[in-house]
């Protein structure tokens, strides 16, 4: 089968594809214009143009549904070429704003969430995703046409910045080959020109990755899924905790390189009377100490079949006021797309009905 040419870096191609100033011309046909087809690519001369068509595919998925939340959110559902099943979601983190002239003040902004896999290996109690189980890493290409054809999509200009968060399907540290590949990719100033201090990877606490992450010197900012503040509790959400429990991943944390002026998130997932007493926060508040740390907040979002149940907002914001008069940051996850089952896995599963 025939690989996506969205699999290779520009140092890459350049190997293959000479001139080497072609490489940057195909690639503003990808990554600025969204060309899709390689006969679309206008100033290519013929042969080259047949070349890469024998050789190369471009977009390695097609968009199967699409719905959309009162909020402006919209989650996606992609089939791959083997036929499997992916989602990615456009969160609409803040809308266009106005002068009172009429002119524009703020562009809308924008965060897109990724998949890194088919299913996931952690299997945690909570997750839909591993209820399927793990199938496949996802390739450098599919990660990154996941962003490209949601800006495509919607039209959203090539140079209007989005950020990415890794907090879809799968573990992306469990496939760190690949997202190391398409953060490279998707931060190449010749292409989407997405920074990768605008680009965050979630886990589940990979400490070993976590390390091997950070040797990578990317300069991609760090999300923990922690979820509980002691192993007995972790390790019957999140099985993984058994491999690397909370020790090594807030040493781990620590020896992460983290730019200056950002700080790690650790997000919190809370479930109704598991997870969200105040003696919990306290725990909390106790391990993060020393470490620049912000916390946020997710409400569990409920499901056909799951005993897990939504928090109250009365815990939620005890829990978080409890932090913030602490000194620790803070948030509220603001349930973005609940609507629509923002929650990775719920569009898929739904869809496989
Ligand atoms: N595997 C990585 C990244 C993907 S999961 C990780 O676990 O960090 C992304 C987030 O979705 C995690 O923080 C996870 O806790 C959250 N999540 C999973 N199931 C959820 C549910 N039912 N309701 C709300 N958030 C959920
Ligand atoms: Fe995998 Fe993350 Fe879901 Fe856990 S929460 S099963 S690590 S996708």
């Amino acid at each position: 089968m025939k690989q996506s040419i969205g699999d290779f870096t520009q140092d890459e191609l350049r190997d293959v594809i000479k001139p080497a100033f072609r490489v940057k011309q195909i690639w503003q046909w990808m990554y600025h214009k969204y060309a899709i087809d390689f006969s679309h690519m206008k100033n290519l001369p013929k042969e080259l143009a047949t070349f890469l068509e024998e050789r190369y595919t471009i977009c390695p998925l097609e968009i199967v549904t699409a719905q959309e939340s009162v909020d402006g959110s919209i989650k996606y559902l992609f089939r791959l070429d083997d036929g499997h099943t992916i989602e990615a979601v456009l969160l609409l983190m803040r809308d266009e704003q106005y002068h009172q002239d009429g002119t524009l003040k703020h562009h809308k902004r924008y965060t897109i969430c990724l998949s890194s896999q088919v299913g996931c290996k952690v299997g945690c109690a909570f997750c839909l995703t591993a209820k399927g189980g793990f199938v496949r890493n996802l390739t450098p290409s599919e990660i990154v046409y996941q962003v490209l054809m949601i800006k495509k999509i919607n039209a959203i200009d090539a140079n209007r910045r989005v950020n990415i968060v890794y907090m879809g399907m799968g573990e992306p540290l469990d496939n760190l080959d690949n997202v190391a590949k398409a953060i490279k990719i998707l931060s190449d100033p010749d292409g989407m020109s997405i920074s990768a201090s605008r680009q965050t990877i979630s886990t589940s606490g990979l400490s070993a990755k976590i390390a091997k992450l950070g040797s990578m010197q990317l300069g991609v900012n760090l999300a923990i899924s922690l979820h509980a503040v002691d192993d007995a509790l972790r390790e019957k959400l999140m099985p993984i905790n058994k491999a690397y429990n909370i020790e090594s991943i807030i040493h781990a944390v620590k020896d992460f390189p983290i730019n200056e002026r950002k700080r790690v998130m650790f997000e919190y997932l809370v479930i109704k009377d598991i997870n969200d007493d105040i003696a919990s926060a306290k725990k909390l508040l106790k391990l993060l100490d020393g470490i620049k740390a912000k916390v946020n907040l997710i409400y569990f979002n409920p499901y056909d079949g799951t005993l897990f149940q939504r928090p109250s907002k009365k815990s939620m914001e005890s829990f978080q006021e409890y932090l913030t008069k602490r000194g620790l940051l803070c948030t509220i996850r603001e349930s973005k797309g609940l609507d629509i089952s923002a929650a990775c896995g719920q569009l898929r599963e739904q869809y496989l009905e």
